[in-house]
């Protein structure tokens, strides 16, 4: 095989699950938005939806959409964007629940589809998604005539325990949503970490399903193994690549691997990563280029077939921080060329 091998490990993403369910006195749905975190929203949800995750949350009415022939009739399907302008439709054939963010989108929901659910999502200082404090106080009378089936709001600083933030947007949202008597959503990964004031009565994990940060005892769900197309020796002194950016200080072998930013390997990784042969640790020079990487096998004994990306020996946190960026934004530029193999039923 030519291209990468992507394995996702259902057990590990299940496991996962139950652990931050079992943190929590709530109930526990499941963010499966941008594709399950790159992982394949359809073959993630299936699974949760086993070990008995019954609400799952989309970013857009067209993700909904796609999961609702996934998973069928039963679970509910929650919509962050709300109800834009064009998703009536969508929102109508495909049952999804809309988090409705502001007065426009509560207006046209109960013009356009009356009596279908929604929640509504507040904006506590995060300044993202959700109705102000103002427009909530205008509007508050007529959505919960409605009866909304949660109200929502979303942490902004949570992967930070110790930050300010999060007590003030907590002290928000209860101010906001006290004594209404609609069931309350304030946690995704990060807040169900902060302990049970943060909990409320359903949370939202997203990353922590998928192995990364802040849910630091998550096992790792991917594994990412590109294969070697060739192998070749060079002299001291010798370059690698584009621009010429490596130079061997002694005599090297390099392997160049099948895999490279157009499959996600940011570009920023150029000389920066490290991939691994069972524990070896192998160094990737020069930069990365559309399709190719080229690695440092010098210290191995034998010319690998593959090596691994991602893995036992380094999950996505551990690479994000040598791209400078995030465990999500690693797994969400997973490439759409990887073969993608499920461990795990
Ligand atoms: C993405 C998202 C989540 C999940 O967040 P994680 O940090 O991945 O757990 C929950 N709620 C909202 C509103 C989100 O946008």
């Amino acid at each position: 095989m030519s291209t990468g091998a992507l394995t996702i490990d259902l057990d590990a993403l299940a496991a996962n699950w139950r652990a931050l369910d079992a943190l929590t006195a709530a109930e526990t749905g499941a963010v499966v938005k941008a594709d399950g975190y790159g992982l394949g929203a359809a073959r993630v949800a299936r699974r949760l939806a086993r070990e008995g995750a019954r609400r799952f949350f989309v970013a857009v009415a067209e993700e909904g959409a796609v999961l609702r022939r996934a998973l069928g009739p039963e679970p509910e399907i929650y919509v962050f964007s709300g109800h834009m302008e064009g998703d009536t439709r969508k929102l109508a054939e495909a049952a999804l629940i809309p988090m409705l963010n502001s007065i426009e989108q509560l207006a046209r929901h109960l013009e356009t589809l009356p009596g279908h659910p929604f929640g509504i999502q507040l904006d506590t200082g995060m300044n993202r998604l959700g109705f102000e404090w103002s427009d909530w106080a205008e509007a508050a009378g007529i959505a919960l005539e409605h009866e909304p089936l949660w109200l929502m709001s979303h942490l902004a600083c949570a992967d930070e325990p110790d930050h300010g933030m999060n007590g003030y947007q907590l002290d928000i949202f209860r101010q906001m949503t006290d004594g209404l008597g609609v069931p309350r959503s304030l946690s995704a990964t990060g807040g169900i970490l902060l302990g049970p004031d943060y909990h409320f009565d359903l949370v939202r994990p997203g990353i922590g399903l998928y192995g990364g940060h802040p849910f630091e005892a998550a096992q790792h769900v991917v594994r990412l193994d590109l294969p070697v197309v060739q192998c070749r020796d060079l002299a001291q002194g010798e370059v690698v690549g584009y621009g010429n950016s490596w130079q061997a200080e002694r005599p090297s072998r390099i392997a160049t691997l099948s895999g490279g930013y157009a499959d996600g390997l940011l570009r920023a990784l150029s000389d920066r990563a490290t991939l691994h042969h069972g524990a070896t640790p192998c160094p990737l020079v020069g930069r990365v280029s559309m399709d190719l990487i080229t690695v440092d096998i010098t210290d191995l004994e034998a010319d690998p077939d593959y090596l691994t990306l991602l893995g036992p020996e380094q999950g996505v946190d551990a690479l994000a921080r040598m791209a400078g960026t995030i465990g999500y934004e690693i797994l969400t530029s997973l490439g759409r060329r990887y073969a993608r193999l499920e461990q795990g039923a």
